[in-house]
Parts: structure tokens; C-alpha cells; sequence
């Protein structure tokens, strides 16, 4: 971060993703691998520093969402093993291969055009099959009528040459809901799951090495299906923990500082289109961030941030570059005051809440503007 200028930044503790990788680590299975989501640059944490971090410290796989974000990592020295979770354009298998980059392979023609490209090239792509048991996203079919014809694509596939097949996996619609009727569709998904496996496995003598399905969600309430690899994004951050189970900690933390501080008659006018009128004499700052650094304009007039002595409101519409709070009754923040948007003091749950969305989205959000600060491990 450019010091001098002391606007905006996102604090990212890696104390802290150390404290929750461990505790995610200690309620495995033994010998269950551990596979960290670092797609979306981390969940806006920085790709590359994470990732580097999590290699040094024993994680054992990496997932990202695209070859970009995969290049990304290996060009910053990544060496551990990498999952592209989304779709690669069959003719970038070549890049793939070159990178050692494994590749989610979703439906049977696709298998088949990496194959072809493989084949040409003489060298064998690493896969992971993806299944659709209940997401309908992307994965390969296999649900109701589709069972059998889900395990005939899947030995056909497995029977492609120059595809090596390391693992298979699925992901959950509604593992991190506790109502019973998600519990119902979170078990089907993995008995569906279990099922294909079993029918492929008994159908062709092949072992997946690696079976994986457990994203956050079941991490926390399903541990039973860890399998051989677990899958967690947002709990190594330090959300989710919905039971609070693992005692994670937040590893974000989104500070802004006061530009300015004014005192107003009651009846004053705050911000665009006047959403807001002040009541008594009020001590409004204005802060230096607002919705091209992330903030969600829709937030406006329903948050509060945490202040040098308390909490302090949000007030008027949230503009591009900056927005206001109340510093009535809060003399200690001053003009250049820290101010924590969210993080361990101001819970990203009650800005996430008021945004009408979930902590995923408004960690994505924190935008290139805002310098990524580390704080080391000691
Ligand atoms: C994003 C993603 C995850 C991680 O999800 P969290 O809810 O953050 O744990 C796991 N698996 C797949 C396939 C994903 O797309």
C-alpha cells in the first residue's frame, strides 16, 4: 500500500487463516486431504499470497475457477497441485498439460475433444470427473432416469486414452441450511454420489484415488462425507462456521479513514437524492470509500461500521468514492480515524445481511482499488 495515501485497504491476517486452516485440519479424518478454494482471487484475499501461504503450510490441493486463474498461480510459483473448477476450452488442453493443471471434465463430448487434443499432442491431461447429482450445474448426469446412462458416459470416458482420471466429485446445493428438507436433498446428493461411484467401480475395476464433495457447508454439518478430500472456500476465510463449531476467525478486515468532519443544523440534507435529513445537530464524517470499492450502494441508511469508541451510523445514499456516518456522541474519531467496515469488530454478517446477500458477495466485491495489506505471520 502507497502509505502517503492511507484511503482505503483490506487488512488480510494470515494469523488468522493459519488459526482456521489448523482447526479445519484438526476436525478431518485422518488422512483426509485438503483441497483449498482460491477461485475469485481468493474470495478477494489475493490469490497468489494465500495460495503460497496455504502451499507452505501443508495444504495439500489448490481449486480455482478458470486457466487464468490457475496461470496466475503457477507463473507466481505455485508448484502443489491445481483444479480448474469451470469450464477450459478443449483447445487450450495443451496449456493445461504444459502447466500441470487438472481439469474438471463435466460431459462425455468434452471428455472426448481433451482426448482428441491429448492424443495429438502425445501427452495425457489429468482430470477430475464432476457429477451433477443435484446442483444442476455443470457435472455429468446421473440422477433419476440418468443413472444408467450417467455410468455408461463415465466408462466411456474412462476409457478415452491419454486422460488421467485422479478423481471424481460433486458439490452441494444446500449443505450450509439446517433445515430438514435440505438435509434430505444433501444426503440424496451424496448417496447419488456414492452410488455412481460404486456402479462405475464395480463396472470396470478402476479406483477414483480421490472422491471429494464436502464444500463449507458440509465440512461443518456433514463430516461423514469428507471422503478422501474436503473442499472448503469461505470457512478458511472465517465464515460460515454457521454452529460456530471450528472457531474461525475473520481474515479480512475492511478499514477506511475520515476525510472530513462538519458539524449540521438540524434539517440538513445528507448525500444524493436527499435520503436522508439530519434530526438533531450532527457530527457527520465523511469516508473515504463507497461502492467502487465495494461498499453496496443498497447498505445506505441500514449499516453501522466500527469507530475508535463505538459503532457509528451510516447515513444517506452511499456514493461511488466516499459515503457519511454519525459521529454525534463519538469524539474520539477524528479527521484520518480508522475505521473498520467489517471485520472482527463490525461483523460482515450484519453488512451482508443488510445488502440482502451472503458474505461471499461482498467479499468478491472489495474491489482492485483497495490495496491488499498482510499481516505477517511473527
Ligand atoms: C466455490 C466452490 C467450493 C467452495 O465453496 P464454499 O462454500 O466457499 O466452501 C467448493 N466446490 C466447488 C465446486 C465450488 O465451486
Amino acid at each position: 500500500m502507497n502509505d502517503l495515501q492511507k484511503r482505503s485497504w483490506a487488512e488480510i491476517s494470515l494469523p488468522n487463516l493459519r488459526h482456521n486452516y489448523q482447526q479445519i485440519r484438526a476436525s478431518l479424518p485422518e488422512g483426509c486431504r485438503f483441497l483449498g478454494v482460491v477461485k475469485a482471487d481468493a474470495y478477494g484475499h489475493g490469490a497468489l499470497t494465500v495460495s503460497r501461504f496455504l502451499q507452505e503450510i501443508g495444504a495439500d490441493y489448490l481449486a480455482v475457477s478458470c486457466l487464468d486463474e490457475a496461470l496466475e498461480l503457477r507463473r507466481g510459483g505455485i508448484h502443489m497441485p491445481i483444479l480448474i473448477l469451470g469450464h477450459t476450452p478443449p483447445e487450450y488442453t495443451e496449456t493445461l498439460i504444459e502447466n500441470d493443471i487438472t481439469q474438471t471434465v463435466s460431459a462425455l463430448a468434452k471428455a472426448a475433444q481433451y482426448s482428441e487434443a491429448a492424443t495429438a499432442l502425445g501427452k495425457t491431461l489429468k482430470i477430475h470427473i464432476k457429477l451433477d447429482t443435484g446442483m444442476s450445474r455443470l457435472g455429468f448426469l446421473c440422477a433419476g432416469n440418468y443413472f444408467e446412462s450417467g455410468v455408461s458416459n463415465l466408462l466411456r470416458t474412462l476409457a478415452l486414452p491419454h486422460l488421467a482420471c485422479e478423481g471424481i466429485y460433486t458439490h452441494f446445493a444446500v449443505s450450509d441450511e439446517p433445515d430438514p428438507a435440505s438435509e434430505d436433498y444433501t444426503r440424496g446428493q451424496f448417496k447419488l454420489f456414492t452410488d455412481v461411484i460404486a456402479a462405475v467401480e464395480g463396472k470396470s475395476g478402476f479406483r477414483f484415488s480421490i472422491r471429494h464433495c464436502a464444500n463449507s457447508g458440509a465440512v461443518v454439518s456433514y463430516p461423514e462425507m469428507a471422503l478422501d478430500m474436503v473442499r472448503p472456500g469461505l470457512l478458511l476465510y472465517g465464515y460460515g462456521d454457521t454452529s460456530g463449531k471450528l472457531d474461525l476467525r475473520p481474515c479480512m478486515r475492511l478499514v477506511t479513514t475520515v476525510s472530513t468532519i462538519k458539524i449540521y443544523e438540524p434539517g440538513t440534507y445528507v448525500s444524493y437524492g436527499r435520503r436522508y435529513v439530519t434530526e438533531g445537530k450532527t457530527r457527520m464524517g465523511v469516508l473515504a470509500i463507497g461502492y467502487a470499492d465495494g461498499l453496496p450502494r443498497l447498505i445506505s441508511n441500514k449499516c453501522r461500521f466500527a469507530v475508535p469508541g463505538g459503532f457509528a451510523a451510516q447515513r444517506g445514499t452511499i456514493c461511488m468514492d466516499m459515503c457519511m456516518v454519525d459521529l454525534t456522541g463519538l469524539p474520539q474519531v477524528d479527521v484520518g480515524s480508522e475505521i473498520e467496515l467489517f471485520g472482527e469488530e463490525n461483523s460482515l454478517l450484519q453488512l451482508s445481511d443488510a445488502a440482502q446477500t451472503i458474505p461471499y458477495e461482498l467479499l468478491c466485491a472489495v474491489s482492485k482499488r483497495v490495496p491488499r495489506v498482510y499481516i505477517e505471520i511473527e
